[in-house]
């Protein structure tokens, strides 16, 4: 479970630029949450800042019972999924998607579990033994959002997971992402400049304007045009 709220969260940065002001959102478990709006609106900081990578400057992050402001970013429970992947081109798909279990030092067998599993949910079973060098963008991405779910965490984090892809894999991911949510039950925060995407795959949209929340809306509220 997890639900998260921001309360009044501000964030400042050294510079004196101030990237978000007063951020007020309840995200309720299992919600698909978009982010929306021009460059430089504060998407990215405002996903950091969740993550515990951006220091916030003040209001409060709460998930569930527990509030987050102080707590380091791998004891918050939830996962990161980058625009640009990076995985290591020296290890197979399997080692890279066992890398942060085996660092965890989670046992043999678990790790073996959780990354079989999570192969087969992205249908990359047959890919294990691969070089990251011998994959297609499209199968690079999948290992890189299983290299994420292996970890189970209650809460992703994506900053336009899809927008380096082609058309065609950007709407295959879509379908997948779709269907991950469904299946992972799991609480997702997403960026992105799609609308097809917002539409697709969000419960609610959130779309910022300089740095603060101009609307919040269901998708079909947002893009239908009579
Ligand atoms: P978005 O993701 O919506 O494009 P960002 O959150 O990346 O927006 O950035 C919001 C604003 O904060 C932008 O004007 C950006 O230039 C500025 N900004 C981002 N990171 C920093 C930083 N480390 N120091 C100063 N300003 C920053
Ligand atoms: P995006 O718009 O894709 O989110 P940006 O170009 O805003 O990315 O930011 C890329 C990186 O540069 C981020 O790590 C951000 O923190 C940093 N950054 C952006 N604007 C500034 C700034 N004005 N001063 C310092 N760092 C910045």
């Amino acid at each position: 479970m997890a639900n998260i709220s921001l309360v009044n969260v501000c964030k400042t940065y050294k510079n004196g630029y101030s990237a978000v002001k007063d951020f007020n959102l309840e995200i309720r478990d299992k919600d698909f949450i978009i982010f929306v709006g021009p460059s430089g609106c504060g998407k990215s900081t405002t996903l950091r800042m969740i993550a515990g990578l951006e220091e916030i400057s003040s209001g409060e992050l709460w998930i569930d019972d527990c509030l987050m402001n102080m707590v380091e970013p791998k004891n918050r429970e939830l996962s990161m999924v980058f625009q640009n992947y990076a995985l290591y081109p020296h290890m197979s798909v399997y080692e890279n998607m066992a890398f942060s279990l085996r660092v965890r030092k989670l046992p043999k067998e678990e790790i073996d579990r959780r990354v079989r599993e999570a192969a087969g949910t992205l249908e990359i079973s047959h890919l294990l033994d691969r070089r990251p060098a011998a994959l297609s963008g499209g199968q690079r991405q999948r290992v890189a959002i299983g290299s994420v779910i292996v970890r189970q965490p209650k809460v992703y984090l994506m900053d336009e997971p899809l927008s380096n892809l082609d058309a065609k894999l950007r709407g295959q991911m879509r379908v997948e992402l779709a269907r991950l949510h469904r299946e992972l039950g799991a609480t997702i925060i997403y960026v992105t400049h799609d609308q097809v995407e917002a539409m697709t795959l969000g419960t609610r949209i959130v779309v910022m304007k300089d740095g603060r929340i101009q609307q919040v809306a269901a998708p079909a509220e947002l893009y239908e045009n009579p």
